[in-house]
């Protein structure tokens, strides 16, 4: 993609500022969405930032989809930015070696944060953490997406250790025990799967709702629930929902849930939201006055995940730009986030009326076969960009333009690749009607 994105610049712009701005820089590493590039000195660090990051921007989410956030570093930052990446690399390296439990060192009760939607489950998560495999068996939250249900579920585990550090704790999301359990019966390895599972302390298997019966994994779910509850060993669950509310979970399952403790997860409030914030950024030393986190916790009242999403992004953005973070600059951040939103919400048939529109042509040809070329670019166009723009799936794209074949839409899509490789004009059509769907 640096090649693709050089090229275009090398386009626009006269050979001496190529090779004066574009020439030098280099792409170090992509991590979390953050492209590092590397730049001699502090005068192009700052002119690439004032006049080229947008272009950046912008041909990323032309090609990948995804948001990205360059960062200009000069050589003496770059070594801190390798440094940092060697660091983290290593860091990863060793938590996936000594933690055979798979538990996310992040996720603790000292960093979760209690207010009124989640006191219960906490609660309760404390107790089955002090005093496994007694009240509370099995433990069993429910609750949205981000409300923290895993969190709450490392966070026994971590706490288990500290009493008992050679308790064998087991942490899986169902999907993951459902292959483990196929891939123990294809290979003939019941006996080490049953070892692995059925001998533990603690179980912890995240989002139920995704067991399925494949090969009769709930039959086997339902055994090793049945050996651990009888030998007193802890089990803790999550789900989106309550058992009985999960369609594909059998009855037999559910009542043995219903032994336990089913506790909910609701959303935070506004100042539960806020004291998460203030948490985030006391663990990453950032600087940010109360009324900046109560305005990003007032802009994101959904879930705890986007809420780390606009602090991450508010702090990206106070980089780049060199600045405090200040309410005035976690507006700006968070408004960029909002027109992404919208951006996701453009419809296929949005942009067929706006292709057909920009092209003076009829919606229906864009549906219909005709073979000319005045109608068959602006078609693929249109194919292209609701695979871009879009999240819909190639068959739905292709009955979106009158019932065509997936292959054609993924045709249309590598041909208008190719032709915004090399063909100006049809770069700024594209990048024009972008433009108008956006508005
Ligand atoms: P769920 O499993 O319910 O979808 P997670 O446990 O993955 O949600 O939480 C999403 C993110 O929000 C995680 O990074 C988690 O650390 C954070 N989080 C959730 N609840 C809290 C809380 N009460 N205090 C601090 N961080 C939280
Ligand atoms: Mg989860």
């Amino acid at each position: 993609i640096w090649k693709e994105l050089q090229d275009s610049y090398k386009k626009e712009m006269n050979p001496v500022s190529y090779n004066t701005w574009i020439e030098p820089a280099m792409p170090l590493s992509f991590q979390n969405n953050e492209l590092i590039i590397e730049v001699p000195t502090a005068v192009q660090k700052n002119y690439w930032e004032k006049n080229l990051a947008g272009k950046i921007l912008e041909t990323f989410f032309m090609m990948s989809g995804e948001e990205i956030l360059p960062v200009f570093v000069t050589p003496d930052e770059a070594d801190i930015y390798k440094k940092r990446v060697a660091k983290q690399n290593r860091d990863l390296a060793a938590t996936n070696e000594s933690n055979a439990s798979m538990l996310n060192p992040k996720y603790t009760f000292d960093t979760f944060v209690i207010g009124k939607g989640n006191q219960m489950a906490h609660a309760a998560a404390l107790v089955v953490a002090e005093d496994p495999g007694s009240i509370y068996n099995p433990l069993f939250f429910y609750g949205g997406v981000g409300l923290g249900k895993t969190h709450l579920m490392h966070a026994i585990g971590h706490q288990m250790l500290v009493k008992r550090p050679h308790a064998k704790i087991k942490y899986v999301s169902s999907e993951n025990f459902t292959n483990d359990f196929i891939n123990s019966i294809q290979k003939n390895k019941m006996e080490e799967f049953r070892n692995e599972y059925r001998t533990v302390d603690l179980l912890l298997v995240d989002d139920i709702q995704f067991l399925v019966n494949k090969e009769g994994t709930q039959e086997e779910f339902f055994n090793t629930f049945e050996e651990l509850y009888r030998n007193n060993k802890q089990i803790v669950l999550t789900s989106d929902r309550l058992p009985n509310e999960i369609p594909t979970l059998p009855q037999r399952l559910v009542s043995r849930f219903a032994w336990g403790l089913s506790v909910d997860i609701t959303p935070p409030d506004l100042e539960t939201r806020t004291a998460i914030l203030r948490k985030k950024a006391e663990a990453e030393n950032l600087e940010i006055p109360d009324d900046t986190l109560s305005y990003i916790a007032g802009q994101i009242d959904s879930n705890i995940r986007e809420l780390e999403g606009a602090l991450v992004r508010v702090q990206a953005f106070a980089t780049i730009q060199s600045a405090d973070i200040t309410t005035s600059l976690a507006a700006e951040a968070l408004k960029a986030l909002q027109a992404s939103e919208t951006l996701r919400q453009v419809s296929v048939l949005d942009i067929q009326e706006e292709v057909a529109n920009y092209y003076h042509i009829q919606i229906k040809d864009l549906k219909g076969k005709k073979r000319v070329k005045s109608i068959v670019v602006p078609r693929q166009i249109a194919m292209y960009l609701s695979r871009e723009m879009t999240d819909n799936s190639l068959p739905k794209i292709g009955a979106e333009f009158g019932g065509k074949d997936h292959t054609t839409v993924i045709h249309a899509h590598e041909k208008i690749q190719q032709l915004l490789k090399n063909d100006p004009i049809i770069q700024n059509e594209i990048s024009e009607i972008k433009g108008l769907l956006l508005r």
